[in-house]
Order: C-alpha cells, then sequence, then structure tokens
C-alpha cells in the first residue's frame, strides 16, 4: 500500500502522461478482462483502436504501437478474438525500438487526492475531449466517427458499469443531433456537465477536486452569460473556443513522461 509521491501540476492543462496513462490501463486491464472478444464487443476495439490510430496525438513510438495494432485487428476476419493473440500484439510490438505503450500509469492532472479518486475515469474523459478536439482541427469526414467509438468502447468495456448505462442512456437520447465536427465537441462537453452535476457532493467525488459546471467564470469569463431574467446561459461559440484550446493537441504538457 505504498501511497506514491505527489507530482505537481497545472490544473488548467492536459498531460500526455495522463492520456498514456488511460491507454494503458484500457488496453492492458480494462479489454484484458475479456479473454475472448467477440461480436459487438471486437466490433467497438476495432472502432476505438481505429479511432487511436486516426486522431491519438500521441508520440512516435506510439502512434506506431497504434497503427500496427490497428493493421492487425483490422485484418481479422474471423468473428472472434483472443485477449493473448491481441496482447501478443501489443507485447511484440514493445519489444521492437520504435514502437511503446507505457508499462504502467502516471497520474498527473489525473491525480487524486486518494487512490480510489480519479485516475482512470478521468483519463478516459480527457483522452475522448482530446479526441474529439483532434478530429475538428484535422477536419475529419464523419462528425459522429470519435463519439461512436467512445460509446461503443464504454459499452462493451468499461469497468464501471452503472457509469456506462447512463453513458448509453445519453447517448441513445441525443448523439443522432450531431451533424458536424464542432457538435461533436460540445454534445461531449455538454454532456460530461451532465455526469458532473449529478455527481457534484457523492462519495466518489475527490473533496480536493470538486465537481463544477466547467469551464468555471475563473477559466474562462467570457464563456458565461446571464439572460434577462437572471439564468445562467452558456455561449457555445466562445466554449468552444476555449475547448479547442484547452484540449489542442498543441498544447499538451510531456511532463513525467519516461
Ligand atoms: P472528471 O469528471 O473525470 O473530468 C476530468 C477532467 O476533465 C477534469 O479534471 C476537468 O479538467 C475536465 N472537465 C470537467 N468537466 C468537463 C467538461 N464538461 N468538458 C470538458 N472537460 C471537462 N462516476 C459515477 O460515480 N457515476 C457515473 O454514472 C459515472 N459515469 C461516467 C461515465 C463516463 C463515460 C466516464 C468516463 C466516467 C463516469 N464516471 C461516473 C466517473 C466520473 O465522471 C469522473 O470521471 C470521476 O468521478 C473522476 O472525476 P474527476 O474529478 O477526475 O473529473
Amino acid at each position: 500500500n505504498t501511497k506514491e509521491p505527489w507530482r505537481p501540476f497545472n490544473s488548467s492543462r492536459v498531460y500526455m502522461a495522463d492520456l498514456e496513462s488511460a491507454l494503458h490501463y484500457s488496453l492492458r486491464v480494462e479489454v484484458a478482462t475479456h479473454s475472448v472478444i467477440k461480436g459487438d464487443a471486437l466490433i467497438s476495439l476495432k472502432k476505438y483502436i481505429a479511432v487511436l490510430a486516426k486522431y491519438f496525438p500521441g508520440r512516435t513510438v506510439m502512434m506506431n504501437l497504434l497503427s500496427s495494432a490497428n493493421s492487425w485487428l483490422q485484418n481479422q476476419a474471423g468473428d472472434e478474438i483472443s485477449y493473448e493473440a491481441f496482447q501478443e500484439i501489443l507485447d511484440n510490438s514493445a519489444q521492437s525500438p520504435d514502437t511503446a505503450l507505457p508499462e504502467g500509469e502516471t497520474w498527473v492532472g489525473c491525480q487524486g487526492s486518494q487512490p480510489h479518486f480519479r485516475r482512470y475515469p478521468c483519463g478516459v474523459w480527457t483522452l475522448f475531449h482530446v479526441l474529439t478536439v483532434q478530429a475538428l482541427s484535422i477536419r475529419a469526414t464523419d462528425p459522429k466517427e470519435v463519439l461512436s467509438a467512445m460509446r461503443n468502447y464504454i459499452r462493451s468495456f468499461f469497468g464501471c458499469r452503472y457509469c456506462a448505462e447512463h453513458f448509453e442512456n445519453m447517448a441513445r437520447e441525443s448523439v443522432m443531433e450531431v451533424n458536424t465536427l464542432s457538435s461533436a465537441v460540445l454534445w461531449l462537453w455538454s454532456r460530461h456537465n451532465r455526469v458532473n452535476n449529478r455527481l457534484a457532493g457523492a462519495l466518489s467525488e475527490d473533496p480536493n477536486f470538486p465537481k463544477i459546471q466547467w469551464p468555471s467564470p475563473e477559466m474562462c469569463s467570457e464563456c458565461h452569460t446571464v439572460t434577462v431574467n437572471g439564468d445562467h446561459k452558456w455561449k457555445e461559440k466562445e466554449v468552444l473556443l476555449y475547448l479547442q484550446s484547452y484540449f489542442s493537441s498543441d498544447r499538451i504538457l510531456t511532463d513525467y513522461l519516461e
């Protein structure tokens, strides 16, 4: 029960260490709980890896790994694969010097004040915000591609099953309204705020990182306005600009990477 040392970080920045840790946990722990991957889960894994290979703004070694995992998966014509076979691709690539998935987790912006707070779920949100913003910035063709891969991944693999159910309900209700790359970015932002609203004050909340309607007025004053009757209203144009900058690939910090 060794407590990791606290890593000082800037709480208004995105860290590559969190994104890589999320990929490590997702591919080596979460997906690994399925010894055989078939049916919907196999479709989900293929879509997820394809989206990562396209939009993850990673280091060359990580991109090489994602690209070889993607080619291998796309070539699997049968209706099932074993996790072992997939793991071999992850491991084999890890042996070659130009590809790498990190060996462990190094949480930075997603550190919690206790080991059971934040970490992987925080990493998953961060990862998908980055991917929606990246798809927008490189003008992807399908506006629903990233969200649809996220929805499938969460439904098939996300360990917190009631979280997955909540997310699936939100997706079923409105994700079809997403018709542009910008609306995909805003959809994920607004659903994440709904989750924050539901979880504010819950036992799962890290007292040092309270759930807020994000971004706060301190982070982005232009994002907020008040209607004539005094209600709070978001200025979505400003929010979109803020998200594009906050999650943009060239602002991701590389501190604490091995
Ligand atoms: P997180 O909510 O994980 O956010 C991570 C970071 O993203 C924040 O630190 C902030 O920098 C940024 N951020 C915050 N809000 C936004 C926003 N609106 N838009 C863009 N960026 C933002 N837990 C439950 O207890 N019940 C659930 O039903 C549940 N459902 C979940 C569904 C999904 C799909 C996921 C990925 C997680 C879910 N969780 C749920 C976990 C929960 O949402 C948090 O991830 C967890 O409590 C850790 O919170 P956190 O403080 O690290 O911030």
